[in-house]
């Protein structure tokens, strides 16, 4: 595109240069005008006296004449051709840089421009190529360990563990539960993709926010229980939210769960607050778990990043949970914060928008 302040510095040296034209041109034409009066005047014995001030003044006049014609003739053409140029598909290649009268000059610049152009572009290309490749890599590994386990536990029953009534019936549950794993990690990336590619619309609708957490403390209460945790809701009057339903619940149910999941040996607690601002709420979620060290911090929403990978994978994690939780609240145009200290606890905290009065 052409740059403005260049085109602003090329019209003001074509201005220059028609100034200086002008001069040059209203010079010649004056000095023949005197010479003409002169020899006019002499050869008619005329009287006719004419000082340097007078000379200089009508050479000035002349000047100002011509420069003002100059200018009225090619200005308007030349603002418009520069117009024309600069919105026509070639624009890229013109430019009315003070250098661009050089034809090399600006070849040469236009070869820089789209070396740069095809580089970034290269840049962008090669970055999305190994994105994809890390992704495919990712994903092949979380389903390796189901479906190699699902392999096993059909082999052993082929090989006679079918008749085998101590054992057919534990084969057969340990193989149904690698296939919920598998569903899960196949629904999770489908979430994920479709809100990348903005697929997902929210179903935004009034409901009370306590209700909801109370909803999801009850479902998650026996894996809680199993794992000595207690959650602790401090409820206070009721509070409407704006949000999607569904998607909230599975927010809450991933940060509870992993309260749950990275909770010290021996147990812990789980404390939900809300707090009612003005015009929004903050719903925190506080553990005294195992904590998460600073430096990984910034990637933990980031899609299969897991700080401990054997502990996630023991406790069925994915990887995935904050980054679908990350994904519905930016969805909703709202932030989720953490705050860490390893050995002492996480708090998450996100916000919502309340309905509108
Ligand atoms: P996962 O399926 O592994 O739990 P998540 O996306 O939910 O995946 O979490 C990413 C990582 O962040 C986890 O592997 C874990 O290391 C860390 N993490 C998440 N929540 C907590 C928490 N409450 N306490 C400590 N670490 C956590």
């Amino acid at each position: 595109m052409v740059k403005h302040d260049q085109t602003f510095l090329s019209v003001k040296k074509l201005i220059i240069w028609l100034f200086v034209l002008a001069s040059v041109l209203g010079l010649i034409i004056t000095a023949a005008f005197i010479a003409f009066i002169w020899f006019w005047a002499g050869g008619r014995e005329i009287e006719f006296e004419i000082s340097l001030s007078h000379s200089i003044l009508l050479a000035s006049a002349i000047i100002f004449f011509n420069f003002s014609c100059l200018m009225i003739v090619f200005y308007r053409p030349f603002i418009r051709v520069r117009k024309l140029i600069s919105e026509s598909p070639f624009s890229d290649s013109f430019s009315f840089s003070a250098r661009s009268f050089n034809p090399f000059v600006s070849i040469m610049g236009s070869i820089k421009k789209n070396n740069e152009k095809s580089n970034s572009e290269l840049e962008k290309l090669n970055k999305l190529e190994q994105y994809r490749r890390e992704y495919i890599g990712n994903v092949s590994h979380e389903l390796k360990t189901p479906i190699f386990n699902i392999q096993g536990y059909i082999a052993n029953l082929l090989d006679g563990g079918l008749e085998d009534k101590k054992i057919n019936r534990h084969f057969l549950e340990k193989a149904d539960k690698n296939v919920d794993r598998m569903i899960n990690i196949v629904m999770d990336l489908q979430t994920i993709s479709r809100f990348e590619a903005s697929e997902l619309e929210l179903e935004k609708e009034p409901f009370e926010i306590f209700q909801l957490i109370e909803d999801v403390m009850e479902t998650e209460k026996e894996n809680a229980a199993k794992n000595q945790i207690t959650f602790e809701l401090f409820k206070g009057r009721e509070i409407m939210v704006n949000a999607d339903k569904f998607r909230m619940r599975q927010v809450i149910t991933n940060l509870l769960v992993n309260s749950i999941k990275y909770s010290k040996q021996g147990g812990g607690e789980t404390n939900i607050r809300v707090y009612d601002l003005e015009n929004s709420i903050k719903v925190e979620i506080a553990d005294n778990g195992i904590g998460i060290d600073e430096k990984h911090l910034p990637r933990i929403f980031e899609r299969f990043y897991r700080v401990d990978s054997s502990r996630s994978r023991e406790k069925g994690g994915s990887g995935l949970g904050l980054a679908i939780v990350k994904h519905v609240i930016e969805a909703h145009d709202e932030s989720i914060e953490v705050i860490s200290t390893p050995g002492v606890g996480t708090v998450f905290s996100f916000s919502l928008s309340k309905p509108e009065k």
